[in-house]
């Protein structure tokens, strides 16, 4: 079980900071073996957040990562830069990072194989936009996501893939799938994830749900029996909300 804090262009230095203060106090006594709790805050705030973390059970992780492991590329940070600054994790495909700035799943396979190769451990994002579910179409498309993402990649032991299904109507707009609805595009994952890479990588893959989760609806996502976590966005951003869906996760 893995409840991950997407902090996006949110936080200063100082506020950074204080929030991940604030989060090692809230959290960081409760947790259990199995359940990582990891916070991913902007690039330029990861040196300062790592050294509050130390020693305590909060991991780190990032938004992104470019594919290429140095170069002229100007702005963008690499996955070696990430993990010599502390992060265990990468959150990437990320459905901000496809939609403005038009990131695709040749993109997301490509990154994928590097974060791994830095050490990283990615999240992969995926999940339909509102038109695509009126239309019926969710599967379909977060079919094609999950085959582009891991298309060419050979499982191997060492393997421990996670996948974040977010769709993307439930992303900062306060709407949440229903756990239903969520164990059921879950389960297909897990079925899609099975044909790509094999059965035995896609039952020990983590699938978290993101999309508003929030303290009140924590427990009855986490419960269902193919979601291993969350991926928190605006709710991650206040300690108290944070550690209580770390609180449902401990009790799920
Ligand atoms: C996210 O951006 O990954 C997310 C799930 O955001 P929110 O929790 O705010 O919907």
């Amino acid at each position: 079980m893995l409840i991950a804090g997407n902090w996006k262009m949110n936080t200063t230095r100082a506020t950074a900071v204080e929030l991940a203060g604030r989060l090692v106090d809230a959290v960081g006594q409760t947790l259990r073996p199995g359940l990582n709790v990891a916070v991913f805050p902007p690039f330029v705030n990861l040196e300062a957040v790592s050294a509050v973390i130390e020693g305590s059970p909060v991991q780190l992780g990032a938004q992104n990562m470019h594919q290429d492991g140095s170069g002229a590329f100007t702005g963008e940070v690499s996955g070696d830069m990430l993990s010599s600054s502390g992060c265990q994790w990468v959150i990437l495909g990320h459905s901000e990072r496809r939609q403005y700035f038009r990131e695709d799943d040749a993109l997301v396979n490509a990154k994928d194989v590097a974060s791994r190769k830095s050490g990283l451990q990615p999240i992969i994002c995926v999940g339909e936009t509102l038109e695509q579910r009126e239309q019926g179409s969710e599967e379909t498309v977060v079919g094609m996501q999950i085959r582009g993402a891991f298309e060419g990649i050979e499982p191997d032991d060492e393997w421990h893939p996670v996948v974040a299904y977010e769709p993307v109507w439930a992303i900062g707009t306060g709407l949440t799938a229903t756990p239903e609805q969520a164990q059921s595009m879950h389960a297909f994952i897990r079925s899609c994830l099975s044909d790509a890479i094999g059965e035995r990588v896609a039952a020990d893959t983590e699938i978290l749900y993101g999309g508003s989760m929030n303290p009140d609806n924590a427990q009855d996502l986490l419960s269902q029996d193919d979601i291993d976590g969350g991926l928190i966005g605006g709710a991650s951003l206040k300690a108290d909300n944070f550690a209580s869906i770390v609180e449902a996760a401990l009790t799920a």
